[in-house]
Order: structure tokens, then sequence, then C-alpha cells
């Protein structure tokens, strides 16, 4: 599979793509004065930040192989300067005579031309010349040749100038950050360009739910790695859009949170656009736009390339037309209507009912209507109020229209029905359109496609009254989010962000309180409240009011209050998993694995504990925990569909810094045990336990989110004194696959995968957890082949005081491990691991106590007959340090004899 373009989320138009042809067709065929889409001063103008990115960055290549022919084009543009007519549809001088099914019947054509022949021919000469010219020079073909073709590939232009589509070079993105601090989460982006393979290159700008993102990982309408996708879209889309949403025009008065969740939920899989409808219904099918893999720039279709935005350029263009005409109508089209049409009904309507039913009608309905009634034919013939209203209604993004009949004084003298019919007429995209008014049928186009969000993200925004906010400011004003998980998955389609606070005072927490959580009919979680008592529930997803969902609760006492909280999620199944698979090839449908919540344990001020659910010990915990200083204020996560049923997708916990904590971001982080998941429960909890992740943890797996990939203890001492009974470390490795060396084409070396660790003692020390785990995700133990031993000295003294990996392609390719005795083993997947060793030693006062080991990584295909891994190997990996307590301790630990990396 090639690369592919992304397309506008809002206007499906290209981003940096478009193509201006060398030459213009319609010029060389004849055609003459062909009208731009020129606009004296306005457009010319890239907003200051795009120039500073152009300048500062190497992302100008489009830019720049505009540039070499622009100079050309503005030579010509120059040259038209004093003939800036507003041209186009409709245009010219005079009277453009309509009738009401909007058809233009005067003698005003619908390529209205100025009769300038002689400029014309002098453009054209001009322009072959140059193009000679530059034909001779350009000796080398464009790189792009055979994807542009000819030179007249492209826009054409003497319709669209290359500045024209100066704004669509670049684009901002609407993302989405679960780690964002706050209680929302998602962002835009400052400006950026668009990268092969759907990659995005922005600016992060100044949003603070972007802060510290990679934009690395930014992949347009769909994630390769089960990440969350970004939607690009040209600024003035988004302006135009921002305005249908909310009927102003400040971009802050959006909900992002909801408008992502609304364009994800409409992102469709491997697209590069949202499926929505980008063309008027009835629009000619040849000006939609084309999706295909790469945009195709084809001449007729320039206005999709003209800006939607307000700009004062074309306001003056358009007003300058307005005053000119004055839209006479032709008398009455049929002399018969009004005997055909006696007994009419709605002349015995009042004609308050009738003229606000017709408020509601489209103009289709309306036109057949006049045409079938000469009752409210006559009536409305030269009501202006009412024609004037209707412009307002359903012409609501004729902006330069709008402000000619608020502020020019010729407005009140035009004729209203006739200023309406030509409005439309003239804004309707077509093929082959061109002039000034190309802009504002783009702009028509769009404003249908940003209605279709606005249906979608009106329903979806959450009603002002609908959860409490806290009272007490220190909570309302200080509430962060520590860290928010993915839960469920598969995650496809609507997600919607939602918090709720269960503490809306700290003087709440002296009364008594009610637990509940919520599981439907499968024993899944879907929701969870807690209230005092008495109070109205404080909701977080479905209660039991939605048929089939049943509640448990549980009391809390007066002044106790939940510490954390542990959601027991049912591991998932990663032998069925493929890349192949899932791209669900007919004669092997995928299945995807999904999981969900299906127990909580509620950690207690007190220390006491308590289950609600489905707490089954095989079960992966997730913990939700504040900061320390902080207290749990209430939840937020995201509620979506899995598999057809409503569940909880991602989950955290909001906290609050306690009264006389002072709170800054770095402390408001739990530590990093409470922010993973794990196979087991028991350790994360151990006092002053630290663990420190050896190289990256945050790499991406392509087949399942990381915050679905449990991490196994394997802790070889509980405390100092199990390291004096410490024998033996042992790597445990399977055939993992098989790599071809450079040079040698068919030379193969396996590779091994290194998947499971144990230990020996002389005495088994108490409640140790000598082994990672019991057996790989086929269920079948590991075989006592390929062990790689390492020897320890414990009664000796000898300690473990560093561990060091090499991590590639979301695999652990080698790990070592030193003793303070000089000593160290490595253990490698394969030969040549290379030589990016990450190395974490034990801080002063503490010991290392084992190791977190992630095997997330699947291998060991069985093709037949299973079609499913048997393994997984080690994918991420860090270590566990625990305090010294023996007075002796520290410095017998302390590195002295090895240094640097293996
Ligand atoms: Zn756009």
């Amino acid at each position: 599979m090639g690369s592919w373009d992304c397309y506008c989320a809002i206007c499906a138009g290209p981003i940096g793509r478009a193509r201006i042809a060398k030459r213009s067709r319609r010029a060389e065929t004849g055609e003459e004065n062909i009208p731009t889409l020129e606009m004296p001063d306005t457009l010319i103008e890239l907003p200051a930040e795009y120039e500073r990115w152009l300048d500062d960055s190497d992302h100008s290549d489009d830019w720049d192989e505009d540039e070499e022919d622009d100079q050309e084009m503005t030579d010509i543009e120059d040259e038209n300067e004093n003939e800036v007519e507003p041209e186009g549809e409709g245009g010219g001088e005079g009277e453009a005579q309509v009738t009401e099914e909007g058809v233009i019947t005067s003698a005003v054509s619908v390529d209205n031309e100025v009769e300038d022949r002689g400029e014309g021919e002098k453009k054209k000469e001009e322009q072959k010349e140059e193009e000679e010219d530059e034909q001779d020079e350009q000796g080398e073909e464009d790189e792009d040749e055979d994807r542009f073709g000819d030179d007249f590939d492209g826009y054409d232009p003497a319709v669209l100038r290359r500045r024209d589509k100066a704004w669509a070079t670049m684009c901002h993105v609407l993302g989405f950050n679960s780690k964002a601090p706050g209680t929302s989460k998602a962002f835009v982006t400052g400006p950026g360009v668009s990268q092969e393979y759907g990659g995005i290159d922005v600016q992060l700008g100044s949003d603070p739910n972007a802060q510290d993102l990679d934009t690395g990982d930014f992949h347009c309408y769909w994630h390769w790695e089960k990440g969350d996708p970004v939607f690009p879209f040209h600024w003035p889309c988004y302006e135009l859009l921002v305005l249908v949403l909310t009927g102003a025009r400040d971009p802050s008065a959006i909900n992002k949170d909801v408008l992502y969740s609304v364009m994800r939920s409409i992102s469709p899989p491997l697209g590069s656009v949202l499926g929505l409808c980008y063309s008027e219904p009835d629009a000619d099918p040849k000006i939609d736009p084309e999706l295909e893999q790469y945009w195709e720039s084809r001449p007729g279709q320039e206005l999709l390339l003209a800006s939607p935005a307000r700009s004062e350029g074309l306001r003056y263009v358009v007003l300058d037309d307005l005053s000119r005409r004055d839209f006479n109508l032709l008398p009455a089209t049929d002399p018969g209507l009004a005997r055909k049409s006696q007994g009419d009904c709605f002349a015995r309507l009042p004609w308050e009912i009738v003229y606000y039913i017709l408020g509601f009608i489209s103009d289709d309905s309306l036109f057949k209507l006049l045409q079938a009634s000469h009752f409210i034919h006559s009536s409305l013939h030269r009501d202006a109020t009412f024609w004037k209203s209707r412009i307002s209604t359903k012409l609501p993004w004729f902006f330069e229209l709008h402000h000619f009949l608020q502020n020019d004084p010729s407005a009140s003298t035009k004729d209203m029905k006739g200023l309406y019919l030509w409005a439309r007429h003239v804004t309707k995209p077509r093929f082959g359109m061109t002039g000034p008014y190309m802009a504002i049928a783009n702009r028509r186009r769009i404003w249908g496609a940003c209605q279709q969000l606005a249906d979608l993200y009106w329903p979806n925004l959450p009603p002002p009254s609908a959860a409490p906010r806290p009272t007490d400011l220190s909570i309302r004003t200080r509430t962060s989010n520590p860290h928010m998980s993915v839960v469920s998955c598969p995650i496809v389609g609507r997600e919607d962000l939602r918090n709720a606070f269960w503490l809306l005072s700290w003087e709440e927490n002296r009364h008594e309180k009610l637990v509940e959580a919520f599981w439907d009919a499968d024993g899944y979680l879907v929701g969870m409240s807690v209230a005092p008592k008495g109070s109205p529930r404080r909701l977080f997803g479905l209660d039991d009011s939605v048929e089939g969902v049943i509640v448990g609760s549980v009391d809390l006492d007066k002044s106790v209050w939940i510490a954390g909280i542990d959601l027991h999620i049912p591991p998932l199944d990663l032998s069925n998993v493929s890349w192949a698979r899932r791209l669900n090839s007919p004669d092997d449908p995928f299945v995807e694995p999904s999981t969900s919540p299906k127990g909580v344990t509620i950690h207690m001020s007190d220390g006491l504990a308590v289950w609600l659910g489905d707490v089954n010990r095989d079960y992966c915990i997730r913990p939700l925990w504040p900061a320390e200083g902080h207290s749990v204020v209430g939840v937020n996560g995201t509620i979506g569909s899995i598999k057809g049923k409503e569940r909880i997708l991602r989950l955290g916990i909001l906290q609050a810094p306690q009264i006389g904590v002072a709170s800054t971001p770095d402390k408001a982080e739990p530590p990093l045990q409470r922010r993973c998941l794990w196979r087991e429960d028991f350790y994360y909890h151990a006092e002053g336990l630290r663990m420190v992740p050896v190289g990256e943890t945050e790499t991406t797996n392509s087949d399942f989110h990381l915050d679905l990939l449990p991490y196994h203890t394997f802790r070889w001492s509980q405390d100092e004194r199990d390291l004096k009974r410490l024998k033996r470390l042992t790597a445990q490795f399977i055939p993992a696959g098989t790599v071809s060396r450079p040079g040698s084409d068919f030379s193969f070396e396996i590779t091994h995968g290194l998947c499971n660790m144990r230990a020996e003692y002389d005495v088994l020390p108490h409640d140790a957890r000598p082994v990672a785990r019991h057996a790989d995700i086929d269920g079948t133990p590991f075989p006592e082949t390929d062990l790689r031993h390492f020897n320890i000295d414990g009664p000796g003294g000898e300690r473990v005081i560093a561990v060091s990996a090499v991590m590639s392609d979301r695999v652990v390719m080698g790990l070592s491990l030193e003793t303070n005795f000089g000593r160290k083993v490595m253990w490698q997947t394969e030969e040549d691991v290379g030589s990016d060793w990450q190395r974490v030693t034990h801080g002063e006062g503490e010991y290392i106590a084992g190791l977190a080991l992630c095997f997330g990584k699947v291998c060991g295909y069985d093709l037949e007959p299973k079609k499913s891994y048997k393994n997984t190997e080690l994918s991420a990996v860090a270590v566990l340090m625990l305090p010294c307590h023996s007075g002796t301790g520290t410095a017998q630990f302390r590195e002295s004899s090895v240094g640097g990396s293996p």
C-alpha cells in the first residue's frame, strides 16, 4: 500500500496537494477574459504564523513548487488589474432577470464576458511565451510529473491563481489527549502540513491540552497503533464550523471534546476524510470532491480551492456588484394561474399561519407552491419582508449579502424576491464555475457539511445543569485528572467524554455516603455514583434506569472517604490477533478481542477495602489513585459502544489537593506503579516501592492499546533477607521469528524472544514470587529449553545493582543485569541488538527487589490449523526498588566496581 492524501475534515478539500496547471486550457482554446477569483488586497495575505512556519521549516516544498510559477501569474494578473469586474455566474452590468425556478433568462449569459479581445490575446500570447521559456529552462522532469501529467493538468491558472489556494496549504488538527491534566481532553493545534501515510507535522500551539505531545504520533482519521487519531482542517473551514455550531465567531465557545467525539464517530476505518456528504444533495456530481488516494486537481473544479473565508476584498467585489443590479423580476410566469387556482385553500387560512408555515418549507416546495397557489404567489411577490427574512434564514452563509442589506442605502430599492433568486443561483456550486462567486459557492457547500456536524454535535452537548459542580472553590478550581486509562477495547466510533464530581465540598465528607456501581446483563461495569446519603446520584455512565442494568452498593461511614479504586478487567486474548486478520479478509473474518471492567475494589481512607462485582483473581488490575496529598473528588472518562453495547471505555479519577497542600503539576502525578495495568494486585501498594522504567515505556503496540497490556511482577526478594538466599536468576527464551541479514538473501537467523524469568534460592523465601508467569498465552507451560542462567552468590553478599535494556520495534531486544561483584549477564534475542542500552541503578538507601515485565508482543504465529499466536515476548521492563531497612545494606549495594553501560 502506497501513501495517500488526507483531506480537510470540514470541506474535504486537499491539504497542500492542489495543483495549478502550467497552462490554461480555457485561455488556449480561445476563451478570453475568464473571470478569476480576483479579490483586491486579501487572500494574498497569509496569516503571520503561516508565513513564519513556512520560513522556519523545511516543510515548504509544496509552496516552493508553486512559487516558481507565481511570478508569471502575478504578471498576467497585473495586466488585468484594471478590469476587476464582478464577473462569474450571472455577473456583469445590467439587470439579471430570473424566474422562480432560479434560472437566468435574460440576455445575461452564464459566463458573461468583458469585451476586451485585445487584452485577452495579449495575455494568451504572453502566457505561451513564458511557458515556452520555462520549458526550455526546465531540463529535468518534475518528480511529480507522472502523477500530474501534462501542462494542462491541474486547476486552470486563468481561473485560480496560485496564491488563491494558499489558505489550503496548511491545516490544524483536532485531537484527543487522554493525558491532559484537566477535565477536558481535546485540543486544537497550531498550523502544520500533511505528511505521507496520514501523518501530520504541526506546531502544537498554545492549547494547554496539547502540551508535550509528540506530533510524530499524530495520524489523521485512524491510527495504526490503537492511539487516538487526529482530524485535520483548514482554519477558514473551522471558522465556519464555529459559526454554525455556536452562532458566534469565538473558537473558544466550541466544546472540543464533543466535536472530537462526533468526528471520531463518523471517521470510517482506513478513511482519509469524514463520512459526511460534502456536496449539496442536488448538486452537479461533477463538482464533488474526488476523494481518491491522492487529490485530483481537475480543471472545472476550481471552486473547491476558493477560500470560504470572509475577506474585505470579496465583500468589496460583491457589494459593488449588488449595488449595480436591480434584480427585476419577470412578470408572473403563468397568466392562467389566477383562473386555475380558483378555490385556493390557502386563501381561507389566516395569513399569519400561512406565513409561519412558509418559513419551514424548502425552496423547492416553496416554488412549487408559488406555482400552485395564486393567493400565495400574489401575496408574496412583492413582500420584501418575507424575502429578506428568507435570505437571512436560508442563505446564512452569504455574509456579503447580509452586510449589503444591513448597510447599503440602495438595498431598500432592490426587488427582494429577485435578489433571493439571484443569490441562490449565483452561489450554486457548478462545474466550470469562475469568478468571485466561486468563494461563496464553496462556502455554501462547506456550510452544508458544517450543518451535518452540528446535527450530531448539538444533541451530544452535556445539558448545562446535568451534573452538579463543586461548590467549594478549592475543589472546583484545583481539580485535575492525573491519568485517564483505556479500560476497554476495541474502541471504535463514538466516544463521549464525561465527568462526575462526587465531592462538591470538603464538608460533605463528614456525612454518610452511598457508593453505587452499575452492571449490565453481561456483568460489565457500566456506571458508578458516589453521593451523600439522601442526595441525588452523581452518576458517571449508566444507572439502573436503563433496562437490564443492576446496581450494587456500599455505605461509607462519616469521615471515611475513597482512597483509591481498582478496576478488575478480564485479560485480553492476545493469541487472537494479527495484522493481516485485522484487515478483515473475507476468507478469514477477524473477530477483534474485547474486554471491559467487571469488578471494582474501593479502597477506603480507614485502610479497609470493599469489592463490588466480579473480582476474579485472574483478572488484571487497573489502579485509579490520586497523587500524594490529593483526594479523589470524582471520576472522568469516556463512554461508548463495545460491539453495540454501551460501556465505559476510559476511566480516570478527578483529584484535588487536600486542604493546606500546595500542588504543582509534577506533584499531581501518582507514582508509575499506580498508573500501570497489573496482572497481580498485591505489589503496587508496597510501602516505599519505586518503579523505574528501563527505556521507553510509551512505545505503542500495533495490536492493543498499551493501557491494556499488563505488567507481571517478577519479585526475587520480598525483603532484604531474601537476597541472601538467592542463587540463580534465569531468563527463558522461545523461538520468536526469523530475521534476514543484508547482503545474504537466503540467510535467516532465528530470533529468540524473552518470554519468562524465574529465580532459584537455597531456601525458598516465604511469599516470594520466583516466577514471572506460569504459562504463555496459549495456556501451555514454557518449554524447559533455551534457559539462560545467571548464578548469583546471594549468601556471599552478591546483589543486582543495575538493569539495562535495549529496545527495538516494541521488543526488549536485550536485557542485562549487573551485580556489586562486578559481574554481569547479557540476554539477547539476536546476535546484534544494537548499542542503545538504557540503564537503571538503584538509588541511595534502596535495593533492587525485582522487575515488572510486560509481555505485549505476540509471536509464534500458527498458520494451520489454529490461525492464532502461541507466545508473547517481553515488550517493556521496569525495575522495582524497595527501601533498605538494615543499617548495613546501603553501603554494600553501592555500585563500586561496575560503571558504564554493558
Ligand atoms: Zn477545509
